[in-house]
């Protein structure tokens, strides 16, 4: 807003701009209390063979359901739980708490061998991933392909942390490592053919405009060709519709998720549907 930003470039009071920052305080304190009290809770949604609408795999999503600020989404948490490192803790218990999930739904007698679990930037450079993911498999008595880590491109872009040592600590767990929201950022393609990577998740903003707008058409297209030609693998996120799904299956993509199948499903909700899928 133009009018409060003054010529040293520091912005004058703003009802708006204070109301903003009061809110961000405000989320920022229940956040510090939010994992001890139990506020956290997991849902998950069906990673599925789009041919057959099988459910493959599931990723685990977060949700707050703040007693004071009421349900908060992802988005308007996660950034701010990175800025105070408030992340790693969150992130940890994310870890441990989807692999004992997959260990009860297998104890269950559900065929479902594998999670996928979000892992932010400052996890991913923080303390040691790779024995907070050796510990988690160990808890659990499961392999390390049982386990998906869905890495930001931050890690394409930011190479100065020793990515490539740490991701390659990860893959000798055994652990699946894909991209997430792939072609958002600005990975540096000639990083990306480095790293030990087996998928790329195409965004869904780019599938939003499929298969009406041409640009949108093309930039799947193209996502999808660097990772055939780097020999990856690829998930498409937010299949919303059938003519989504049929433009997936043309160019050859196999797996995926959206609405199109499933939301994130609370626990319970996800091995029903298991349940009675037919083997
Ligand atoms: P993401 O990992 O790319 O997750 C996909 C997001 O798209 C989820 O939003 C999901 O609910 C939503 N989605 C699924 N299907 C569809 C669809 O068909 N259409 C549309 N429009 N959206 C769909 P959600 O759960 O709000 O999560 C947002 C982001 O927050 C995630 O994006 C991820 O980056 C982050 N996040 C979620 N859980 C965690 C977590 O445990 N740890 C960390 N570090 N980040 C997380
Ligand atoms: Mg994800
Ligand atoms: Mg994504
Ligand atoms: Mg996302």
């Amino acid at each position: 807003d133009s009018k409060h930003r003054r010529r040293d470039g520091f912005q004058a009071f703003s009802p708006q701009l204070a109301q903003r920052q009061h809110q961000r305080l405000q989320i920022e304190t229940q956040l510090r209390r939010a994992l001890d009290n139990g506020e956290f809770h997991l849902v998950y949604q069906p990673q599925v063979d789009l041919r057959s609408g099988r459910i493959l795999s599931a990723e685990a999503l977060l949700r707050w359901n703040s007693p004071t600020l009421g349900a908060l989404p992802p988005d308007r948490f996660i950034a701010l739980a990175e800025s105070t490192g408030e992340i790693a803790r969150i992130d940890h218990w994310v870890l441990r708490e989807a692999t004992a999930q997959l260990r009860r739904w297998q104890d269950a007698g559900l065929a479902i061998g594998r999670i996928a679990v979000n892992v932010s930037y400052h996890q991913f450079i923080g303390e040691d991933l790779a024995r907070g993911v050796e510990q988690a498999l160990q808890a659990n008595g499961l392999p390390g392909h049982a386990l998906e880590l869905e890495l930001t491109e931050r890690v394409l872009v930011e190479d100065s942390h020793d990515a490539l040592r740490i991701l390659e600590g990860l893959r000798a767990l055994g652990v699946l490592l894909s991209i997430d929201d792939f072609g958002e950022g600005y990975s540096a393609l000639n990083y990306l053919r480095r790293l030990p990577i087996h998928a790329l998740k195409l965004s869904h903003g780019f599938l939003k405009g499929v298969p009406r707008n041409a640009s949108d058409v093309a930039i799947c297209q193209t996502v999808l060709g660097i990772a055939r030609s780097l020999g990856l693998g690829t998930v498409a996120e937010g299949v919303e519709s059938e003519a989504q799904r049929d433009f997936l299956l043309r160019q050859g993509v196999t797996l995926g998720q959206g609405f199109l199948f499933a939301p994130g499903l609370p626990p319970g909700e996800f091995a029903r549907r298991l349940a009675t899928q037919s083997t």
